[in-house]
Order: C-alpha cells, then structure tokens, then sequence
C-alpha cells in the first residue's frame, strides 16, 4: 500500500479518516478524491492542508473518465470508497442521486480499480443494510440484508457489486459496516450535530414520532481507526462490523444533548415521524475486535467532547447552516 484513493474524503468520516491517515503514515500517499456536494467541504481538510503526503482531486466516482484520470496520475494500488449520498430523509424526498452514487458510482469505481489492477479495495458501508432489527438481536455479518430506505436500499446495491466483483473476478475487496457516526465536522442535518446547531440558537428540536429509535452510537475517530484495522488486516472477500455497542434511545440523546447544553426540554418538538423509520439498529462487533480493534470512547465523553467543538467552531457550522441547508430545512420540517 503506498498510493489511496480516498473517496468522499471531504465529508465527515471520510475526512476524518483522511486525517488520520495522513499523520498515521508518512510513508503513503493520500488522494482524496471528491465531487464536492453540499456534504463535502474543504474545511475538513485544513488539517492536512499543508502535509506533502496528500492531495486533493475533484471528481465524481460515477464518472469513469476522472476516475481513471486519478488512478493514472497518482499510481493508485489502493482505494477507500466513502463517496456516499448519506442522509436517509433526503433519500426519501429524491432517491435519484443515490442510486447514481450509491450504486452506479460503485460501479464505475470497481470497474475502473479492476481495468487497472488496484490491489485493495475497500467499501464504506453501514448498519442500515440489515434493516430493522427486532428484539434483542445484534447483527452479525452472515445475516441478510433488509433495506428499508432509498439510502440503505443503495447502500445494499453497492456493497452487493463490491461482493460481486470479489466473487466474480478475484478482486482482493473488504467491507466495513459502520452504525450511526457522531464527532466534530458532521454536517449539521444529521441529529446530533443538527440538535446540538438548533439548541445553542434556541430553535426547536423536531423530534421524530415518539422518539424512541434505538441507535447504535460510535465516535467518528473509532470509525476511522476500524476502517484503518480493516484495511490493513481484513480477509479479502469480508465483510465486518464497526460499532460502538452503546445503544440509546433516539430521545435519551436528546435529554441528554440538552442536559449538557443547559437548554430547556420545552426545545423538544414532537413531529410526524419518518416515513419507513426503522425501530432499532444493532450490531456485534466481535469480528473487527479479532483484528485488533477496539473503541476508544464512550458515548457519554465522545457527547460532551462532540458538544464542545461544536462550541468552539462556530466558523465552521454557521457558514453551513445557510444555502442549501435552509431549502433542506424548508423541504423536510414545514408541513411535520
Ligand atoms: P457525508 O455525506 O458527510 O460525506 C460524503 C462525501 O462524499 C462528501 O464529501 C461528498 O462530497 C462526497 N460525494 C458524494 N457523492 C460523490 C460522488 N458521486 N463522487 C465523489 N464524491 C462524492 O457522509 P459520511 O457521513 O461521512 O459517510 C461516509 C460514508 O460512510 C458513506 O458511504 C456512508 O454511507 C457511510 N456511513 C455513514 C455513517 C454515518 O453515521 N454517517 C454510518 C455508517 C456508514
């Protein structure tokens, strides 16, 4: 491994596992590959701006051109595929681009890695694959898929080519499935960066249905440092669970966030729930335990840490929360 692909390496995990790479090995080259939507942004990789071990390239991995353009130009052997559309309630209010990234980018990316010859790839996948989970089940990585969402139905298609091109044509691939992300540079939709946004300004915090969604939380830099373990110690053709095995309750997180903002539960909004909302995500992850890795934090500390930068970096959440933003805003929550 000396030359990777970072896709979708401006958005939230991605970026944070770019950042990680970098200062981890010196001795790679890191290209971050991104079409730059309004979940990439730039910011996320000031960190990094100035280390000679990585680059920026601006493409989208559905267009087979940039893509190959990239893997010439750089000698790319490896590739980390996090070039998602990510955020469930969009999917619901158009699917289009998610099929178009989710699964035809997946596509041009293996077809391109395999014309070429990379020798490693892998996939960012997610929890949302294995759909809703009943009782007291954590997910292996044997069960089946039951996507519920455009965007874990997408999420499902992509991973099954990667599967697929493993099978089919000898591909050295691997796959994590990570559950539900939270950390510093989370694009403000999602609901804790969201909540924590719309708290500090007073606004009111759309709880969906009763709130009671149960969620499998895991820090950002425990993600990235899975993906990491993954990379280097996955068996070719696997598939493993990354996930913090701490479990809440979609309205425990927000009594919590407001607890630890100081901000009144009279915030908490009601609102008709999403459409297809899954009851509960639950993983094992033994399997990435037996390579080695391990979380770091508790959701209690990564909360309040999380909560803290959130204060400390306005500069980076108020410029967002304007734009598109405010259409998504209008689109989701005017008639809930
Ligand atoms: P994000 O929305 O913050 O970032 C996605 C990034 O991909 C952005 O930088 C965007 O510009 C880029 N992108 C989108 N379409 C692209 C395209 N066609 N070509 C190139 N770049 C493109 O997402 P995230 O939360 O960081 O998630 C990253 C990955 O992890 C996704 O694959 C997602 O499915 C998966 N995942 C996310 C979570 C979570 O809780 N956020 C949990 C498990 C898995």
């Amino acid at each position: 491994m000396k030359n990777i692909l970072v896709t979708g390496g401006a958005g939230f995990i991605g970026s944070a596992f770019v950042r990680h790479m970098v200062n981890t090995y010196p001795e790679y080259n890191i290209i971050t590959f991104d079409k730059l939507t309004y979940a990439g942004n730039m910011d996320n990789l000031l960190p990094v701006k100035s280390a000679s071990n990585h680059h920026f390239v601006k493409g989208d991995i559905a267009d087979r051109e940039a893509v190959r353009g990239a893997f010439e130009e750089y000698s790319v052997d490896t590739v980390v595929n996090f070039a998602a559309e990510s955020h469930v309630d969009r999917s619901i209010l158009d699917p289009n681009a998610f099929i178009m990234t989710d699964v035809v980018g997946v596509y041009a990316l293996l077809e391109e890695a395999r014309l070429i010859g990379v020798e490693r790839f892998l996939q960012v996948s997610t929890d949302e694959v294995y759909g809703d989970i009943e009782g007291d089940h954590f997910s292996l990585e044997s069960d089946h898929f039951l996507p519920n969402s455009p965007y874990a139905a997408s999420k499902a298609g992509g991973e099954l080519m990667v599967r697929s091109y493993h099978i089919t044509y000898g591909m050295n691939t691997v796959v994590t499935r990570g559950s539900n992300t939270y950390g510093p540079y989370q694009y403000p939709e999602k609901l804790i960066p969201f909540f924590i946004t719309e708290a500090l300004d007073d606004r009111p915090l759309p709880v969906y249905g009763d709130g009671k969604q149960m969620r499998d939380w895991l820090h950002v830099n425990d993600h990235a440092r899975g993906i990491d373990m993954v990379l280097h110690k996955g068996e070719a053709g696997e598939a493993y669970n990354i996930a913090g095995e701490d479990l809440r309750h979609n309205i425990d997180v927000v009594h919590k966030m407001l607890e630890l903002l100081n901000k009144p539960e009279s915030l908490i909004k009601y609102v008709r729930d999403r459409e297809g909302h899954d009851r509960r995500y639950a993983m094992n992850a033994e399997k990435a335990r037996q390579l080695g890795w391990e979380r770091q934090h508790t959701f209690d500390t990564g909360l309040q840490e999380t909560i803290n930068w959130y204060l400390e970096n306005e500069w980076w959440w108020r410029k967002i929360k304007s734009g598109d933003f405010l259409e998504y805003y209008k689109r989701q929550y005017a008639d809930r």
